[in-house]
């Protein structure tokens, strides 16, 4: 979507980038780590600095204990940790249960190792799961659980209700619980975000997957991590190390004066973010979307069916082509793509300005069939 955006000159709201600068005091970080010549090849799990600093703000924040010796790996974005998790810990005809709709790498990472997907639904209005249908899930052959909360592409934020019934069920069924946790500091509404790692019987079980992608606004510079205990951060190591050495040097040690930043940096962003969403909702709600309001993460997901067209995919290329505005066909999210037929993600993760210009188009634009 992002290049048919770019070709067609479309304001871009599909792909979750910012479009503002990254704050200074990182860009000078990185800067004078390139100046200080630390310009080779890191050890493979991540320079010792990074790794103090990931375990210092999960102590921080969480009241998490990590050994960065031990239980840390630094990665090329939470893509990598992601992929680099499952080919450590999934053999082939394992099955691993994704909440549907889910962030799209998922499928192929679990294509890559061999995993079966056991898909468990979560229903729209307000994207919450059936908890008998969970249950259902868990088997023999459950190897892992993914879970991404914050959610995309719902926006949806699990309770720790939510999350201690997973986690006792992956307890009963000695279950890794991997989670996605890269949208943890955009929450809204009071919503709290709570690591499974941080839930009781779960310390072992649980792999946090996380980058400075989106906390940092910096989805270029491809620094991630996971945290898991040794044996599993054993193994992950290893993969990880004969997948991509490591994540950039200098970008690293620029990460450490990310890690270490005072509480009320992320209590700025999520300020922030509020108010973009709330942009982001009004326009869409005046040109006729119904919107599925977040609680977390940087995305809207809308409901199309007012307009009229057969499906997604042919709704967002008409808005595209006609209307000059781009966004996610839902479909992408879905294990079938009729399931997804009525469903469109925008971003908001875009100055004031951005959104602006999505609205003026939609305002002179047809988006009925
Ligand atoms: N996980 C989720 C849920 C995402 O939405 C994204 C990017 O949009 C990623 C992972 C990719 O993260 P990274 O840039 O750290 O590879």
């Amino acid at each position: 979507m992002t290049r048919l955006a770019v070709a067609a000159g479309a304001v871009n709201l599909a792909q979750g980038f910012p479009d503002f600068a990254a704050p200074s005091f990182l860009k000078e970080a990185a800067a004078e780590a390139i100046a200080a010549n630390h310009n080779q090849y890191p050890i493979t799990w991540g320079i010792p600095p990074l790794r103090d600093a990931i375990a210092y703000k999960y102590q921080q924040t969480y009241g998490i204990e990590l050994d960065p010796a031990r239980e840390i790996t630094v990665v090329c974005g939470a893509t990598e940790g992601m992929v680099a998790t499952l080919l450590a810990t999934v053999n082939a005809g394992d099955e691993v249960i994704v909440f549907e709709p889910y962030y799209e790498n998922y499928h192929p990472d679990l294509q890559l190792c061999g995993g079966v997907r056991r898909i468990v639904t979560l229903q729209a209005p307000d994207w919450t799961f059936d908890k008998e249908e969970l249950r259902r899930a868990f088997n023999s052959k459950t190897k892992a659980i993914i879970i991404n909360t914050p959610n995309n592409p719902t926006g949806r934020v699990f309770s720790r209700e939510e999350l201690e019934f997973i986690a006792a069920l992956c307890v009963e069924h000695d279950a890794l619980c991997i989670t996605d946790e890269i949208y943890e500091h955009i929450v809204y509404d009071g919503a709290v975000h709570v690591p499974v790692m941080s839930l009781p019987g779960m310390r072992e079980r649980a792999v946090i997957v996380n980058s400075m992608s989106k906390t940092y606004s910096v989805t270029g510079w491809r620094v991630g991590w996971v945290a898991a205990a040794p044996d599993l951060t054993d193994s992950i190591r290893k993969v990880h190390d004969f997948l991509t050495v490591g994540a950039a040097t200098p970008l690293q040690y620029a990460g450490v004066t990310a890690l270490r930043q005072p509480e009320s940096f992320y209590g700025h962003l999520a300020v922030e973010y509020v108010q973009r969403r709330d942009q982001l909702i009004q326009i869409l709600t005046e040109a006729g979307f119904r919107c599925f309001r977040p609680s977390g993460a940087y995305y809207v997901m809308t409901d199309i069916s007012g307009f009229g067209f057969p499906d997604d995919v042919k709704f967002v290329r008409h808005m595209i082509d006609k209307v000059g505005l781009a966004a996610v066909p839902g479909s992408s999210f879905f294990s079938r793509p009729e399931l997804g037929k009525n469903y469109v993600r925008f971003c908001f993760c875009k100055k004031p300005e951005t959104l602006e210009a999505a609205a003026a188009k939609l305002r002179a634009g047809q988006l009925y069939y």
